[in-house]
């Protein structure tokens, strides 16, 4: 529970990115250096696909993330498909019929692909809400699986916005142009504003698949020093909560 709000952690998927874009991690950082990996597993990056269902005291029901998809999914050219969603939705007694809003973190094949299944809206009774940057920029793959079958249904805004009472859109632009994360109370849930503890040991370590790398890095930098104490609901994380006990070094 954070700020009245039920937080439950999903797991879609545990598995190394596949052989089309999977690299050393110093590679896939690549600005990282040794003090940055200090205590930090340096083996093959075994990544987790974790979305969050949140239920409000009033009963309504949000998903933050809706995973890699299925066998048709963008991406199954290198993402452990197909993801688990509906399954972990129906472990917790949940039917996609009782989401009421969905928030898309990003337009990534393994954040939003399970948005759809079929060809038609995989949670037929949300509003889908995404960022315009996001929404631009997108093409190909993402276009046609997702933003097209999702028409009636998608909640664009452009920056930050509260969705529920005390639930939280913040624009976090740099992994793409539209990202977003969700705060409610002192719980991020953070998309991949920060995909590897290595990112928080130094928010400065950029990713090698950011849109922009530059920019990802100044909004996380400047995102986790306001932020300051509390915790992170992560997607890509081992553990799917991770709290912030001192600021994160800086440089
Ligand atoms: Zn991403
Ligand atoms: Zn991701």
């Amino acid at each position: 529970m954070v700020a009245g709000i039920e937080v439950i952690p999903l797991c879609d998927a545990v598995g190394p990115m596949g052989p089309s874009i999977r690299r050393p991690l110093q590679e896939i950082f690549p600005n990282a250096g040794p003090a940055d990996w200090a205590g930090l597993n340096t083996a093959e990056w075994i990544l987790h696909f974790h979305c969050y269902l949140l239920r409000d005291h009033s009963g309504r029901t949000v998903l933050v993330d809706t995973g890699i998809g299925g066998v048709d999914s963008p991406a199954a050219s290198w993402a452990p498909v197909p993801g688990m969603l509906a399954a972990e939705l129906a472990a917790v007694g949940v039917s996609p019929n009782d989401i009421d809003v969905v928030i898309l973190t990003h337009l990534h094949s393994d954040h939003a692909s399970g948005a759809t299944t079929g060809g038609a809206p995989a949670f037929p009774s949300a509003r889908y809400v995404l960022q315009r940057a996001d929404a631009d920029w997108a093409g190909g793959a993402m276009v046609e699986h997702v933003l097209r079958p999702l028409r009636e249904l998608l909640h664009i805004i452009d920056g930050d916005a509260e969705i529920l009472p005390g639930i939280q859109a913040i624009h976090t632009p740099g992994h793409t142009p539209g990202h977003q994360v969700v705060r409610l109370g002192d719980l991020v849930l953070t998309g991949d504003l920060v995909l590897h503890p290595v990112q928080l040991a130094n928010p400065a370590v950029t990713y090698r698949y950011d849109d922009d790398p530059d920019q990802a890095a100044a909004t996380r930098i400047a995102f986790l020093a306001e932020l300051g104490q509390g915790f992170l609901g992560t997607a890509h994380f081992a553990e799917p909560f991770t709290p912030l006990a001192t600021p994160p070094r800086q440089g």
